[in-house]
């Protein structure tokens, strides 16, 4: 056989591990040294070499792109679709199982899936429920911990209240959000895991299945498992099954999120006699990059030890810039990615990374001003818009009457005459039956609700029935597009004359785009509406609904994990956002930072940028802030600083006023300017100056213009004129 094609282009480290014996295998390698890239060349190795059916294989990627991603890459090495195989995430195969084996799971069939938002939701209405005030019970506390719990593998039962009145009713809170979830067949990412792990521990013929079947299973990224993820593999492994996972110590950037380093030592203990690969030559970044990241994760105590080189040349020093404040920051990365394009660049090779959300915004806005089409990552996704939400609500309560999630977000949107009390009614009826909302409406509306009120209740109830009926028989695509026209969702949101309307209206028309390019796995064996409503469920995290066009890429750090660009920008690197605030105190926390750093920076292979802002506007409070530590831990051979030029036409008392930005100088002295000093600007006009505050690059002077009124100008940017 001709194995050329899968051990080309593979070290000789690389190509040992590909082939390594059907033993327990871990490899350890430091970033951009082939892990993924050992994944998928071991999996068509397994198929092509081995002989082994795809079918016996299980492989575990980060993210849904990266399953589809190593798919595709599988199936050019080998030349064929690999149907059957089982690869995905670890909540997209726990779904899988559970969609599979529902009864045994202890679900009903069309069971949906709730994200993180319609969990804080349903808490609240817990917490309402139980007549609870939600100021001293904060749901997003008890959303955590129940998640928390989970992840752990941890039931209300198992939980001791260790004599703490909290702990008590929090575990009292899980009790019955637990109750609330399996009433309506309702589903949270956490349970998938916990629901996987317990479907296969106690259904002993199940689990003697599926480890016959999966002789082989392969984890990438093994560094942020948590404790079910962990478990559930060590069940399905058992004593038969050869795990094949592959990981970084210094790239474990989930142990917020319950993820534990430590399995990488566990793993081994747990298989005995596993072999040990480690990778060491970095092929994704030039040198520069590559030792501003060693040198970084070198502060780091708690490590492995890596030892990462490459044979790439030198390249392009790291650019760091420090700028005014968070618009000046977006205009430098845009300029900066209108150079890159100009040079015929493709913008998807183009990343800009930044710590949290929400700094996404500004970038954006400034995007969008600079028609430069982008796409973000996480923020708010597609699936995740309200009004998508909506229309997915309706089809939900189609597929599953008793969805009280779904029938609380619609029962009156668009509005229809169903008042808070009403609702109210319904749900204490839910409270004294134990039974859903639907079923509360249908009694409550033939008894004790007005003449008015009632008719609203039955005329929303037939509604639904209608679309049901409706819609049964027709394509996918056929039966969004029937819902909503039918729910009146679609002329709603037309009347809204608004901006925000007309997006929506497209939203939702996308919505049908969606479905219609939607393609049901076979292998799924379920209706295409409740495939379609757990895709929509489980892939909202990840990216948009334009993901065709070439457009530059926006993501948090956390997302940017496995990927690479040509070109990455990190963003808003302060003290306090970066590291973030309240992992400062924690020594741990502050290592999970530098690890998340050490991500972000090795996701470039060729020019990387550095921001950071003086003054943040975050979250509408105002923030001044130190750059980030981890600026000062990259050598300062590898960085170059850049400055705005400053553009104040004459005279300028110091040949290079920003090499003085630390001496103590007067405000704006250093330029040349004084109170009362006359100045004309190209568009204000002629004025005077009446105030400077800061310093260098950063100098700003109100000015009080004859015909334009007073305004503060960024000295470097403004163009005065002296006169
Ligand atoms: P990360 O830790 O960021 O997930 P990784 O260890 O998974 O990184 P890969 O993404 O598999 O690394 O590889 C990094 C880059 O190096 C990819 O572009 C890959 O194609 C390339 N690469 C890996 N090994 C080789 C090799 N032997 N020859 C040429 N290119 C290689
Ligand atoms: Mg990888």
């Amino acid at each position: 056989m001709d194995v050329t094609p899968i051990l080309d282009k593979l070290n000789d480290a690389q190509r040992q591990a590909v082939t390594a014996a059907a033993e327990p295998t871990l490899v350890i390698a430091g970033a951009g040294s082939g892990k993924t890239r050992v994944l998928v060349h071991r999996a068509a190795w397994l198929i092509d070499v081995e002989g082994i059916s795809p079918q016996s294989l299980l492989a575990v990627t980060f993210t849904n792109k990266a399953a589809a991603e190593m798919r595709g890459r599988i199936e050019s090495l080998l030349n064929v679709p690999v149907q059957h195989l089982w690869i995905g995430t670890f909540h997209g195969l726990a779904h899988r199982m559970l969609r599979r084996h529902w009864r045994e799971a202890g679900l009903p069939q069309n069971f949906q899936i709730i994200d993180a938002d319609d969990q804080l939701r349903l808490i609240k209405r817990l917490l309402k429920n139980l007549e609870i005030d939600d100021s001293r019970w904060v749901p997003k506390e008890i959303q955590w911990f129940i998640n928390a719990q989970k992840d752990e593998g941890l039931r209300p039962q198992h939980l001791d209240d260790e004599n703490d009145p909290n702990r008590r009713q929090m575990i009292s809170f899980y009790q019955s959000y637990e109750e609330i979830c399996q009433r309506g067949g309702l589903v949270d990412f956490a349970e998938l895991l916990l629901r996987a792990h317990e479907l296969l521990r106690d259904n002993g013929e199940l689990l003697q299945h599926y480890r016959r079947r999966f002789q082989h299973l392969l984890v990438d990224e093994f560094q942020d498992t948590n404790a079910i993820q962990y478990a559930w593999l060590r069940l399905l492994a058992g004593d038969t099954g050869v795990p094949f996972v592959v990981g970084d110590d210094d790239q474990s950037i989930y142990r917020w999120r319950g993820a534990r380093v430590e399995h990488i030592q566990r793993f081994q203990k747990d298989f005995p006699g596993t072999r040990i690969i480690k990778l060491e030559q970095n092929y994704r970044s030039t040198a520069t990059i590559l030792n501003a990241a060693n040198a970084l994760i070198a502060n780091n105590h708690s490590r492995m030890g890596k030892n990462l080189w490459t044979e790439e040349s030198v390249g392009e020093t790291i650019k760091v810039y420090s700028a005014y404040n968070e618009r000046d920051e977006a205009d430098f990365v845009i300029g900066r990615l209108r150079d890159w394009i100009a040079q015929g660049n493709a913008r998807a090779d183009a990343a800009v990374l930044y710590r949290s959300n929400a700094q996404s915004r500004v970038l954006e806005e400034g995007l969008i001003n600079a028609r430069i089409p982008y796409r973000v990552y996480g923020g708010l996704r597609f699936f995740e818009r309200a009004e998508i939400k909506d229309a997915l609500a309706y089809l939900r309560l189609i597929s599953n009457r008793d969805d009280d999630s779904a029938f609380e977000r619609v029962v009156n949107k668009p509005t229809r005459g169903i008042g808070a009390r009403t609702v109210e009614m319904m749900r204490s009826y839910t409270r004294a039956n134990a039974c859903s909302m639907w079923r509360a409406a249908g009694t409550i509306a033939s008894g004790d609700l007005n003449g008015r009120a009632a008719n609203a209740v039955n005329a929303f109830m037939s509604l639904i029935e209608r679309m049901a009926r409706e819609t049964r028989g027709l394509s996918l695509h056929d039966q969004v597009d029937h819902v909503i026209r039918v729910s009146t969702l679609l002329d709603f949101f037309k009347k809204d004359k608004g901006e925000k309307g007309e997006t929506r209206v497209e939203n939702l028309l996308e919505l049908v785009s969606a479905a219609k390019s939607f393609e049901p796995d076979p292998a799924e064996e379920m209706a295409p509406l409740d495939e379609f409503l757990s895709h929509a469920a489980l892939e909202a995290g990840e990216g948009q609904a334009d993901a065709w066009e070439d457009c530059v890429q926006l993501m948090t750090m956390h997302s940017a994990k496995g990927l690479e660009f040509p070109l990455v920008f990190m963003c808003g690197m302060e003290e306090g956002l970066f590291p973030h605030q309240r992992s400062i105190a924690d020594p741990d926390g502050l290592e999970e930072e530098r690890r998340l750093c050490y991500v972000g920076i090795t996701r470039a292979k060729q020019t990387l940028y550095i921001s950071y802002a003086e003054q943040r506007r975050l979250h509408g409070v105002d923030n001044y802030a130190q750059p980030s530590r981890f600026i000062a831990e990259i050598p300062d051979e590898c960085i170059e600083e850049i400055r705005p030029r400053v553009q104040v036409s004459r005279p300028l008392r110091s040949p290079s006023p920003m090499r003085r930005k630390n001496r103590s100088v007067a405000p704006g002295n250093e330029l040349g300017i004084h109170l009362g000093q006359r100045v004309r600007h190209s568009k204000f006009g002629d004025g005077v100056i009446l105030n400077c505050e800061g310093q260098g690059a950063h100098a700003r002077v109100e000015v009080n213009f004859e015909t334009a009124g007073t305004k503060w100008l960024v000295l470097s940017y403004a163009n005065l004129d002296l006169m």
